[in-house]
Formats: C-alpha cells, structure tokens, sequence
C-alpha cells in the first residue's frame, strides 16, 4: 500500500516507521522544515526506544521517505492517514481541530484518485463529518472516504504497542474503505491482534472513553493512596489485592502524584466538553479531573512537609521530569506544576532527568539543571523522585545522603521500600503508606 503520514510527531513518526517495516511504502509529511531536515539527515527529533533503528532500517530499504510537501505523495497514495497534534484549545478546553481541519484542506486540494483519508490524530465525535465535508469543498469532484482509526500506543513502548495492539479500532461510513483498512494492517491482524470495524463516530468516541477510563484508575488509587496515609494502610498492597481480581486487573493501579503527558489530560478535558454540549455530562469524568489537577499541587506540599514545613531559601532536589520514563515528552509533566509550587514557596530547584532536559529548559527556565542524580542531591533540604528512570532505581544512597542537607526523600513514585531506607538513616515519605510500612 502507498500510504502518507500528515504529521511526524511521536503518533505519525511511529506509525509510518511501523507500516513501512510491515512492507507498505511510506512518505511522512510535517509542517516543520526543521524536523523533516533532521529526519533526512539521519536524525530522529523526539525519543522513543529503538526509533533510531526502525527509521533508519526502512529508510536504507526505500519504504521510508520524509517531505514538508503533502501534494505529490498524496495524489498516488492508497491511504492518507492525519497524524497531527490536537491539543487543548486555548480559553475553553475543547480539542483544538485547527491543524486537522487545514491538513484535511490541503489533503482535498492534492487528492487526484480514490483515496482512504483516515483520522489518527485523537478527535471529538463528528470530526470525520467535517474532515469530509472539509474535503469535498477543496475538491467537489474528489473520489474518497474518511474513516476513523485512533492509536493506542503509548510513549516509551511505542513500537511495540504499534505492533502488537491489544485491538485496532477502525470506524467507516463507506465500504470502500474497509479493503484498505484491511490491508494496511493484515500483518497486524495475521499476529492476532483483533480489528474491530465499527462506525465512525463510535470510533472517534472509543478512543476517548479508553483514555478517560484509564485517567479515572489511576485517580482512583490516587484517591485511595491518601485515604490510605490517614489510616495507616499500604496503597501498594490495596493495588495488588484489588488488581488480582481479573474484573479489574492491575494495569494503570500505581498510586503517584497524579497523570499527566500529551493525552489523557486533554482527552479527559475535551470528552468532558463534549458530553457536557450535548447534554450528557460525565460526572464521573469531570470530578477525574477536578481531582487530578489539585493533586499536582498537593504533592509539592508533601514535599514542603518533609523538608521540614517550610522550604523558603531551601534547595529541593528532584529526580525525573518527564511525565513518565523513557519519554522526553514534557508536556503536562506533573514536575512542571510540583516545581512552580516549589519555587512559589520559596524553594530553589536542582533537577535531573535522563531525557528531558532539553525539552524542560523551554517550561522550566528557572531552574538548575545538573548531569546526575547525586547533583540533583547536592545541599538539598528533600530529594523528591518525581518520574520513575530505570537509572532512579538503584542509586548509591549512601552517596546520596552524604551530600544532601538533610536526608529526606520523597518518593513521588514508591520505587524504593521505606523501611530500608530508614535503616539508612533517610527520613522517607511514599504515596499511601503509613510512616511505618
Ligand atoms: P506531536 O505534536 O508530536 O506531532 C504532531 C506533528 O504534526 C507536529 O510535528 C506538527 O509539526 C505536525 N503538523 C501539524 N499540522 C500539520 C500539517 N497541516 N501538515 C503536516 N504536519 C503538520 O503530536 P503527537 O503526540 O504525535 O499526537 C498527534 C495526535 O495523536 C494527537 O491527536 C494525539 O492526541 C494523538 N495521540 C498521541 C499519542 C501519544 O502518545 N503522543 C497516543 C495516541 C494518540
């Protein structure tokens, strides 16, 4: 299959590496000059584990071509799929469609064939309506359809949720679609991996409904994480004796300092929208993200606690700044709320993260960024572990204690086990568990 990629972000990056390894010719647009220069020389623009290599093995094999010029590969294409950012609109909280609504625009004007126009980007019911109608007025005699296909994969194990989804979900309105679909993914599907066909608004609003699901789990244990610290219960045994019981599974059950990252804190808000303009509001969802939004906050005044009650001319360490690891996605890291809480307080930051940094710089300007986590540690009143690196989980903590002010950790993520770190000499505060755990 010919298939073009509008957009080479973390999803459109992915996906068209993905589709071109399964053999489909594959051309990647985006906007950005800079970002499709890096690409052609060789470079990858964001980190995601094990990209480097996919990029540059299909490459080599002549599967994988980058352009900022949608309008050659688009017209010989089989399937166009709309990789491109939704983020929240400025004022009200909706999705903002703008960059979906103009790729559509310039895709109609360069359609020259029967064409399959999916949406991957993540898009509000009835998207798909208007990406079509969109279309049919840059070019009233185009032959296509639109469907709707939203990604699942999550950053830091994008390829190979791309490659071994739980589901695809493709949502059509024309059957001339379905042979495409079927095609652009019969190696997934030949590894077992279900395609469910349904309609396209069902789809646009699948995709919504997973995400806002999985927001309320973990606000839930997050909820439960602080009931937990008043009664002198363990969050990580509640976690685990709940998740074993298969009706509700263990996945997305860490208590932490609340979910944040380019998807579920949008998605949630945007759904929230949606359902409120046709009146059918999701409580449930709402209170989700009234909730997660004051635990950000919250978790900066655990920090001022532990450091004593008051951090006004104290240094505080912190460890990780991306949303989650093996990401250097910044965008809605629950570090950016926790250290501006921080810094209002009066505190003065060292931080550290393995990927992030330059990402961080732009948000966090204000800040000491230093090469390890033992300098995140240097004079520090509390070294607050904020994403969970496979490098935070071993550290040296007799190195650790020795350079900070004070030896007080705390442990955003409840990666190291209290008791040990007491018998260190640390004064230790996880997420949901007595002092005693
Ligand atoms: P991103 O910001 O990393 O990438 C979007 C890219 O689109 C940018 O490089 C931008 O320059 C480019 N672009 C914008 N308008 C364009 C145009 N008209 N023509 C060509 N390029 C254009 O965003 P992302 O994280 O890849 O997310 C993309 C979509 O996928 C969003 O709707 C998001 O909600 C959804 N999604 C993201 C993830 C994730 O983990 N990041 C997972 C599932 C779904």
């Amino acid at each position: 299959m010919r298939i073009v990629m509008i957009g080479s972000g973390y999803v459109g990056l992915v996906s068209g590496a993905c589709f071109a390894d399964f053999g489909h010719d594959v051309v990647c647009v985006d906007k950005d000059a800079k970002k499709i220069a890096k690409l052609e020389a060789g470079g990858i623009p964001i980190f995601e584990p094990g990209l480097d290599q996919l990029v540059a093995k299909n490459v080599a094999a002549g599967r994988l071509r980058f352009t900022t010029d949608l309008s050659g590969p688009v017209g010989d294409a089989d399937v166009v799929f709309i990789g491109v950012g939704t983020p929240t609109r400025r004022g009200d909280g909706h999705a903002d469609l703008s960059y979906v609504h103009a790729a559509a625009r310039e895709i109609g004007a360069a359609l020259k064939r029967f064409t399959v126009v999916v949406t991957k980007s993540t898009v509000p019911v009835g998207t798909g309506d208007e990406v079509e109608r969109i279309i049919r007025e840059a070019n009233p005699s185009a032959e296509f359809a639109v469907a709707s296909n939203p990604e699942f994969l999550r950053e830091g194990a994008a390829i190979e949720d791309f490659k071994r989804p739980d589901r695809i979900v493709v949502g059509i309105e024309d059957e001339r679609a379905r042979g495409p679909m079927t095609e652009v993914y019969r190696p997934l599907f030949l590894n077992h991996s279900p395609i469910l066909f349904t309609r396209r608004r069902t789809s646009e609003l699948i995709k919504y409904a997973a995400n806002a699901f999985l927001a309320m789990k973990i606000t839930f244990i997050n909820e439960v994480a602080d009931l937990c610290e008043k009664v002198g219960a363990d969050v990580q045994d509640v976690s685990r004796g709940i998740g074993l019981d298969n009706r509700i599974g263990s996945k997305f059950l860490h208590a932490g300092p609340g979910y944040g990252g380019s998807c579920f804190p949008k998605d949630t808000l945007a759904l929230v929208k949606t359902a409120q303009d046709h009146d059918a509001p999701l409580r449930l969802i709402e209170t989700t993200v009234a909730v997660n939004d004051t635990r950000k906050r919250a978790m900066a005044r655990k920090v001022i606690a532990a450091a004593g009650g008051d951090v006004r001319g104290k240094t505080i360490g912190i460890l990780g700044l991306t949303f989650k690891p093996n990401t250097d996605d910044m965008r809605e890291a629950p570090s950016l709320s926790i250290i501006q809480a921080l810094q209002d307080a009066g505190a003065t930051i060292r931080a550290y993260d393995p990927e992030g940094m330059d990402a961080a710089r732009a948000l966090l300007p204000d800040i000491t960024y230093v090469a390890s986590p033992y300098e995140a540690a240097e004079g520090a009143a509390a070294l607050a572990l904020v994403t969970e690196w496979d490098a935070f989980r071993a550290l040296d903590l007799g190195r650790i204690k020795a350079v900070m002010a004070a030896p007080v950790l705390v442990d955003l993520r409840n990666i190291y086990k209290p008791a040990e770190l007491e018998r260190l000499g640390f004064r230790y505060a996880g997420i949901g568990r007595a002092a005693d755990a």
